[in-house]
């Protein structure tokens, strides 16, 4: 094939991308995807204009779906799913396939607010708790979960706000949980979940596929009927091809899950966020211009970090996104509901990019 597809990225300075979603991804990933969308092993086609039942497209599938779960050590009795739709849709889909009379649902903002606001479609839904009262800034504590609810649902990292559960939490009735933005950045222990799913856009592909980890046991109980498409059992039948799934975005999966392997696994990739984080909450701690969000080190995310300008240095804050931006810093600008700042430390950000922006950080203290 005549090589007039060999891009290179013409901008001449270096951009340290900490995007929220879609965000940054290991350069070997990106490299494989592109290789594979101008021809896909020696195939003489593109991933992209072949068939999803194609003889080797079946392999990717199946790989990226037995690296899953060698990745979170899966146990027997769960389905991994590769879907449309985003985690948006999930948040209907949940309820459809668990919720039979009630449902609980632990409020951590807009994405839970979301997810929440679908289950009311189909039952009652208790909200269990809620940090509403402070913007989201903490993950409540002290909350029980009603053992008669069909399900509880949490949001484990909470992209907007930066706050995160980091552990696997115990539950009476089945954990459902959105893990959009933190699966793959620590080891969890997936027994303890009914479902898990999420859009894979931050830390694991290119947008346009969702993941959804199920114990298949669970399904089946509700007594509505389903839509073919939004029954988990469909999927789990048509082995995630029901119908024609996102085959480049899940070819990305699967380079990604393969660098993860070849980069030690999930208990390497936590201990490289739990590195970049410290080093961040460090700086924005000790820095006289900035101040975190999020106070409690235990809700801290360690994908999301959220910070603004302390008030007598609120008038800087254009001041420092146009130096930051000058130096590489790509995708700071916090939500527009929380303002100020976010860096998105997912894990194909490196601890040298976190490095960048501190040193941006301490040169700004330094003029001020
Ligand atoms: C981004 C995000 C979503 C929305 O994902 P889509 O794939 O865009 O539907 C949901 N939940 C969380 C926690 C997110 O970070």
């Amino acid at each position: 094939m005549k090589n007039i597809y060999n891009h290179k990225r013409t901008t001449k300075m270096k951009k340290y991308n900490f995007n929220a979603g879609p965000s940054k991804l290991p350069a070997e990933v990106m490299k494989a995807v592109s290789d594979a969308c101008i021809e896909f092993e020696g195939s003489g086609l593109s991933l992209m204009e072949m068939s999803h039942r194609a003889k080797n497209f079946q392999p990717v599938l199946d790989e990226a779906i037995a690296l899953f779960k060698e990745l979170l050590n899966i146990p027997e009795g769960y389905s991994v799913l590769f879907l449309g739709g985003g985690a948006s849709l999930e948040f209907c889909m949940v309820p459809y396939n668990f919720l039979e009379k009630k449902a609980a649902y632990l409020n951590t903002g807009v994405w839970a607010k979301k997810a929440m606001a679908e289950a009311k479609n189909f039952g009652e839904t208790i909200e269990v708790a809620t940090s509403a009262d402070k913007t989201f800034s903490y993950i409540p504590k002290g909350w029980t979960i009603p053992a008669d609810a069909d399900y509880f649902h949490i949001t484990t990292n909470n992209t907007i706000y930066g706050t995160e559960i980091k552990k696997d939490i115990d539950s009476p009735v089945p954990l459902i949980a959105d893990m959009s933005s933190d699966i793959f950045s620590r080891p969890i222990d997936v027994s303890k979940y009914a479902m898990i799913y999420g859009g894979a856009q931050k830390n694991l592909s290119m947008a346009g596929v969702t993941f959804v980890i199920v114990k298949d046991e669970l399904l089946g109980k509700v007594s509505r009927t389903i839509p073919t498409m939004l029954d988990y059992r469909t999927h789990i039948k048509g082995g995630s091809m029901f119908n024609t799934p996102p085959t480049v975005p899940i070819y990305c999966a699967l380079q990604t899950l393969k660098w993860i392997k070849a980069n030690g696994g999930v208990a390497e990739m936590e201990r490289r966020a739990i590195e970049k984080a410290d080093a961040l909450y460090g700086e924005i701690d000790r820095n006289k211009l900035f101040r975190a969000t999020v106070s409690d080190p235990e809700d801290r995310s360690r994908m999301n970090i959220c910070f603004v300008m302390n008030e007598e240095y609120k008038e800087l804050e254009a001041e420092f996104m146009a130096f930051a931006t000058e130096k590489g810093m790509v995708g700071i600008k916090g939500h527009r509901s929380v303002g100020g700042f976010r860096a998105s430390t997912y894990n194909a950000v490196t601890i040298e990019d976190v490095n960048a922006l501190i040193a941006c950080m301490q040169e700004f203290e330094k003029m001020h």
